[in-house]
């Protein structure tokens, strides 16, 4: 869904905020804002789940103020533009950085916090989409490397020419940044629908576990559904942000090797794991990876489960999640790999 539609739902949303009383007695609040480039709706259930909701709202409010690349005012965008120089962030954007820059090294630069300059090329942030020549694309990738970027405490030095974009996994890092406040405030079940990412704070009010459709990245409708209770689940795929040019689809993630579209075989990826940091990072990363490497990675790393749908139309879920899968409508016949250790 690009920008525009996306403004549209919202505004076609009558009721951005809402409460309804369940059955079972317990209050359910509901918010729904337009930010980080994307719709999220905040649900908590129980007593204090009204300022509960609008406290993390304005939490979210406030980290993309900090983390915006495109925001004149983020500390992202300061250091983006300092020339090179040294600049002071907070602890959150510090933090957030660090988070994401150890899965740039972990995954042998698959996800690449710097490689904004060949985004932006291609129009995927100002909706100015075109196909940048192969010149221009190896100029801009000289400039892609997150091994660059210092990180001393809060001090945060981009080297002049390069540019950090934290869009590949803000929103994981953000919604544990909710969970925590959420938690705090005493709120025992909690959804956060954050674009594609979606993050659980216990079961749902009744103790059964949350069930998740992951989506059909080749049209409408889900290819199953997952049933989770306490963790992130971030899907990233090709279909969420693209553009066609001579009878070819451009997608918005991008292979760093190449500075091109990530084309690994995969259409979608579904990252399951306790921290929405990590299972958003390594969403676009593993995306970039293909199936084979993303495997190994999960092998050698652990920590996290995956769901893969590859252009194919077959499906690999990692063990762990072979009881809480489940193919559903027209994937039902689909074929189902197992990927064990
Ligand atoms: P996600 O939706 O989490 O997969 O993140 C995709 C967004 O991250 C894109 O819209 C780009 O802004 C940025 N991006 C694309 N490719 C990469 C990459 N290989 N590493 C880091 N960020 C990327
Ligand atoms: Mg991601």
């Amino acid at each position: 869904m690009n920008r525009t539609s996306l403004l549209s739902v919202l505004l076609a949303l009558s009721l951005l905020t809402g409460c309804a009383a369940h059955p079972d007695g317990s209050a359910e609040h509901a918010v729904t804002i337009f930010a980080m480039d994307t719709v999220m709706t905040i649900t908590a259930y129980g007593s204090g789940s009204e300022a509960a909701v609008q406290e993390a709202a304005s939490q979210v409010r406030a980290l993309e103020g900090l983390l915006s690349v495109t925001s004149e005012t983020s500390e992202i965008y300061a250091a983006n533009h300092s020339g090179g120089a040294p600049v002071t962030v907070s602890d959150e954007t510090a933090l957030a950085l660090a988070s994401a820059l150890s899965l740039c090294e972990s995954t042998g630069g698959a996800l690449d916090v710097t490689i904004y300059p060949v985004v932006r090329a291609w129009g995927f942030t100002t909706g100015n989409y075109r196909v940048p020549e192969a010149d221009e694309l190896s100029a801009l990738l000289a400039r892609v490397d997150h091994r660059a970027i210092s990180l001393d405490g809060n001090t945060l030095t981009v080297p002049a020419g390069m540019q950090l974009d934290l869009g590949a996994a803000a929103k994981g890092w953000t919604g544990d940044q909710l969970i925590a406040l959420l938690r705090e405030a005493g709120i025992a079940s909690a959804k956060l629908e954050l674009g594609g990412n979606v993050q659980l704070l216990g079961s749902k009010p009744d103790g059964s576990p949350w069930r998740i459709a992951v989506r059909d990245p080749f049209g409408e409708g889900y290819v199953g559904v997952l049933e989770a209770a306490d963790e992130a689940v971030v899907t990233s795929g090709g279909y969420e942000r693209y553009f066609e040019a001579d009878g070819e689809t451009y997608w918005h993630i991008l292979d760093p090797s190449t500075g091109r579209p990530a084309r690994s075989g995969l259409a979608s990826v579904t990252i399951v794991a306790e921290s929405g940091a990590l299972a958003d990072g390594l969403s676009t990363a593993l995306f970039v990876m293909g199936g084979a490497q993303a495997a190994e990675y999960w092998r050698s790393n652990g920590g996290f489960d995956f769901i893969l749908v590859s252009e194919d139309g077959s499906v690999s879920i990692t063990e762990g999640l072979e009881e809480r899968f489940t193919l559903s409508g027209d994937w039902a016949e689909a074929e189902l790999n197992i990927v064990r250790t």
